[in-house]
């Protein structure tokens, strides 16, 4: 899809239809993370309450009038989809909880019935672990081989070399409509028409489409087609797997139980044809009837979302172009409204807090695309996912939001009024120490944040030698590497990581813990001490904020240390 430069301007017309956007209870926030999930429709939230309060029964079940009614909606909703992607039929559509389970439920199926040795299954370096993973592992079980369609430096397919990657000995090519992580339109049709010449089958993962372009699945000619309820402004815990009914019926079920049986005897066992035969135990009927209005939504105002959006990417884009610091990853001209950047010079997870404390949400790191983040040589990137509902202003918030804090975070350090912050840390300390005090005496999250950049800075780095697997942290946006040992009966903890903040961070935590016995340690409680120091939301399990990784590290290391010592 080619983006066109829309002449009218942004408008938020059908902002209207999201409660999260007329709450007067919730601070403002300016929204930019609809890649990871999206705000809901109101008709949505009633459709839930409403299920709950007035209506709950159980489906495909009970013979009363009240289960009768919501299991025809439950089916109208299937109905609903199949118009939503242009299926041939309402049986080639199944419910499942979400695009994983979809692909799982594939990748298990084709395992049992269609994959034979010496097979390749191929994806593309810019897929979502979700369409990695299962194939992955099937490949290694299996002995089939998984094979990566290349991109280019800025993320984007090389599709002549994909294409002739695609040979008789493909059994599959399981490949994203659209990046997550770039927000890139892949190439698909191409793609599937050459799978075709071969005899391969394909799966599409369309979980960051279906919201964003018009999916017919009959003209795409896809075998699976797979998405989540929860990124087209519906519930979670709900999604799709459309199957091609010939396929649906030579797969083998998923999970077994419920309504997926039609007879069964303790010697025999018997099963629904397609889609019941892969639904079972009670399903999502929420979710069910929730993504059904949400399809409905999205196919009524389908011209409407598409301009407002290609508006508000062109104006993401402008903004973006302007700072000088900023590289764009991925394509530009044929994305939907999700730019990835990194900025010279700056942590990804820096800017996500900083911009955080200005409401402004977005996601940072690797966006569940690790493999796409090695292959382009960064650790992660800053995603900014727009969705119709935004407006104009949250972009010009988000611009000015931006210059701040790209400012802040890369102020020298002499700009940066304080006091000296060295400590001794082979000094046990019994009151607050330099940099927990200067932190204490902050007036405000800027100078907290710039004390904490500071502190990092007497952090001393750890030589690259010891940034290695045993010393990494993992279950942190950001990098993080620290060693632990004991000398002299004291701790000693090093560290470090490319964010300023963490670096401050954990010269905080170091300051609080170096010097003491690994008993004393585990006496200390950490948690409470960075409470006090209003640093306690970066122990958070949010893996954005994973300083709580680091602390268990800690912790484990001075638990074995004190049981070693019994
Ligand atoms: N594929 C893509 C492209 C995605 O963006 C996501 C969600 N981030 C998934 C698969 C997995 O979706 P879910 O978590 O809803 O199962």
């Amino acid at each position: 899809m080619l983006i066109k430069l829309m002449s009218s301007k942004s408008s938020n017309t059908l902002r209207q239809y999201f409660p999260f956007f007329s709450n007067s209870r919730l601070e403002r926030c300016v929204y930019l993370d609809s890649a990871a999930t999206s705000q809901k429709l109101q008709t949505v939230v009633d459709i839930t309450q409403q299920y709950y309060q007035e209506r709950t029964v159980n489906v495909h079940r009970s013979s009363h009038h009240l289960a009768a009614n919501v299991t025809e909606q439950f089916e109208q909703s299937r109905k609903h989809i199949q118009h939503f992607i242009g299926a041939k039929s309402h049986k080639e559509i199944i419910w499942t909880k979400g695009a994983t389970e979809s692909i799982n439920l594939v990748a298990s199926g084709l395992a049992k019935s269609v994959f034979k040795a010496g097979d390749s299954i191929l994806i593309s370096a810019m897929e979502h672990h979700a369409n990695i993973v299962p194939w992955q592992q099937i490949a290694q079980t299996l002995n089939l081989q998984l094979q990566v369609m290349p991109i280019d430096i800025n993320g984007v397919l090389k599709l002549e070399e994909s294409l002739q990657m695609i040979t008789f000995s493909t059994a599959l090519v399981a490949i994203g409509h659209v990046s997550n992580a770039l927000g890139n339109i892949n190439p698909i049709e191409t793609i599937i028409a050459k799978a075709k010449e071969v005899g391969a089958l394909t799966l599409i993962d369309g979980t960051q489409a279906v919201s964003h372009l018009t999916v017919n699945v009959q003209q795409l000619d896809c075998d699976f087609y797979v998405f989540s309820g929860h990124k087209m402004f519906g519930p979670t815990g709900i999604g799709v797997l459309y199957g091609k009914y010939d396929l649906l019926e030579q797969l083998p079920p998923y999970q077994l139980g419920g309504e997926m049986i039609k007879q069964v005897s303790f010697a025999h066992t018997t099963f629904q044809a397609p889609p019941l035969k892969f639904e079972a135990g009670t399903p999502n009927i929420v979710g069910v009837l929730g993504i059904g209005v949400a399809s409905e939504f999205i196919q009524q105002h389908r011209n409407e979302l598409l301009v407002l959006e290609n508006n508000l990417y062109k104006q993401l884009l402008d903004t973006l172009s302007v700072i000088p610091q900023v590289r764009l990853w991925g394509d530009i001209v044929n994305s939907i409204c999700v730019q990835s950047f990194t900025v010279q010079g700056v942590s990804h997870y820096d800017l996500a807090v900083l911009l955080d404390k200005r409401n402004i949400a977005v996601r940072v790191g690797h966006h569940c695309a690790m493999p796409l983040m090695q292959t382009l040589g960064i650790d992660g990137t800053i995603r900014v996912s727009l969705a119709a509902y935004n407006n104009s202003a949250d972009i010009n918030s988000f611009g000015q939001a931006l210059t701040e804090c790209i400012n802040l975070l890369t102020e020298s350090a002499t700009q940066i009024k304080t006091v000296a912050t060295s400590f001794d840390s082979n000094q046990i300390k019994r009151s607050l120490t330099p940099i927990a005090e200067l932190i204490k005496q902050a007036k405000s999250w800027d100078q907290t944040y710039r004390q904490l950049m500071l502190a990092g800075k007497s952090l001393v780095r750890l030589k690259d030698q010891y940034k290695t697997e045993t010393s990494a942290v993992h279950g942190c946006e950001s990098q993080v590497w620290i060693r632990c040992f004991i000398n002299e009966g004291s701790i000693v903890l090093e560290g470090d990581s490319p964010s300023k903040i963490v670096r401050g961070l954990l010269a905080v935590v170091f300051e609080a813990l170096s010097g003491k016995t690994a008993h004393q340690v585990l006496m200390f409680n950490l948690a409470d001490y960075l409470k006090t120091l209003h640093l306690g939301k970066h122990l958070s399990q949010s893996r954005g904020n994973g300083l709580s990784a680091v602390v268990d590290k800690i912790i484990e290391y001075c638990q074995l240390q004190s049981t070693n010592s019994i």
